[in-house]
This record gives C-alpha cells, structure tokens and sequence, in this order.
C-alpha cells in the first residue's frame, strides 16, 4: 500500500527537479557546457573496458566468466564490467542518476554499451535482464530504479526483454556503500525473494543488471535465490566496478 510520506517526497522531488531545470539549465557533467547531460565531444571521454576479465582474481580472459580455479568462489557465471571506476566521468553519470535523480542521462548510455560490446555481445541471444530490484520504499522516494534505466538502455540497443518482475526485494536494509565488506554480507542476506515467473524463462540466461559491482554481496544474494528457484546461467552486468 502507498505510504502518505512516500507520495509526498515523490511529489517533491519532481517539483524540486522542474524547478532545478528551471532555474539551473541543464549542462555538460564533464565540461560544464550547457545544453545536454553530456556534450558530444565528452561522449566519448567514457573509456570502456577493452577486454573480459575474471570476475574473482581480475585477470584478463576471453569471456567474463570466472577461471576455473575461480569457480567455486562465486555463485555468477559471468560478469560485464563495462567501464572502470576510476574513470571520473562514469562516477559523475552514476552518481547523477542514482543521487541527483536525472533519469535523463541514462539514454546516453546506449552508446557506451555498443562501445563496450562492440560485435562481441557474448550473453545468450535470448538472455533476460533483470534489474537488481530496489525496495519499494526507496523506489517511491527516488521515483525510478537506476538499474531498471540502464536495463532499458540495454534493451534499446540489444532488444533483451526486461523481467523485473522476477524478485523483489522485500527488506529495506542499509545502502551498502556505508559498509565494510563483511558486513555487506550479513546486510544483504534475506532480503530479495523470488516472485512468480513466466513458464520457459528457467532455460534461458539471466542477466542481472545494476550500476556498480563491490563486494559482490548484493549479487551474489540475487543469483543465489535465483539458482535455488531453479534458474542456471546466471551472469550480471554493471557500469562500474567498485573499490
Ligand atoms: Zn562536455
Ligand atoms: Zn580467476
């Protein structure tokens, strides 16, 4: 049921956010233009990963699943990290779609992620997107999920079908970002569950979708309820890997 509040600060961050464009027009995040999120020439400051690596000990492989000595430590069977972290402008894009709430910036994601794959699109060509699902409270309060946007840009530029029906997440915890890593673990335990799904959807790769890899934690609980329901191949894709 919608809380009061909840709709209140809905209402108030779209207010906040019309007068903000308003009063502050839109500019360049990298060189401060004005007139888009992201001017031409900054489009292309985006470095993307030119190769796959493991997603456990990092090394560079032809795919992006993990090495064989790997596999047992991590429950995904493959990981995209499209960019680095330490590349300023991906933080400044995902920090303004996750904090600043400008949901407009994620349409200039297409163009990373055809950089980023290039011909190489290695997922199952009828892989399903699942965004990492946000709390409903937290949905309500920044109005959009990030990890649905970005699914919506992969679905733009691969056509993938987005299922984000698939699992919620049914306790609000704590952002992981104030966490140390072992605590990240205990934070996310328990806290998605597995909803009712279209039959066929157990055989075909699922593509978890979210906009920066840590520690893993939260993932790594995503793709573990998701095996237990029966699902097999598992991989996930984020902009940016975290440190
Ligand atoms: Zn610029
Ligand atoms: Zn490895």
């Amino acid at each position: 049921m919608l809380n009061g509040n909840n709709n209140y600060n809905c209402y108030f961050l779209l207010a906040k956010k019309w007068l903000e464009d308003l009063f502050f027009p839109v500019s360049c995040l990298n060189c401060g233009r004005e007139g888009e999120w992201l001017c031409v020439s900054c489009r292309s400051a985006i470095d993307c990963h030119k190769n796959r690596f493991c997603p456990v000990c990092k090394r560079i492989k032809d795919d992006c699943s993990p090495c064989e000595s790997c596999r047992d430590k991590i429950i995904l069977n493959g990981l995209w990290i499209v960019a680095s972290y330490d590349n300023e402008l991906i933080q400044k894009i995902i920090s303004a779609i996750k904090y600043e709430f400008v949901e407009d910036l994620s349409s200039y994601l297409d163009d990373l992620f055809k950089n980023y794959f290039g011909n190489k699109n290695d997922w199952q060509h009828n892989a399903v997107l699942v965004p990492v699902p946000l709390h409903r409270k937290r949905f309500l309060n920044r109005g959009f999920n990030q990890a649905q946007l970005i699914c919506q840009s992969l679905n733009r530029v691969f056509g993938n079908e987005i299922e984000s029906g698939i699992i919620s997440r049914i306790i609000n915890s704590q952002p992981q970002a104030k966490l140390n890593s072992a605590d990240r673990q205990n934070n996310v335990r328990g806290i998605f569950k597995v909803n009712e799904f279209k039959c066929g959807l157990l055989d075909r790769e699922i593509v978890l979708v979210d906009d920066v890899y840590t520690t893993g934690a939260t993932m790594g609980e995503c793709a573990g309820i998701l095996k237990r329901a029966g699902f097999k191949q598992i991989t996930a894709l984020v902009l940016a890997r975290g440190t």
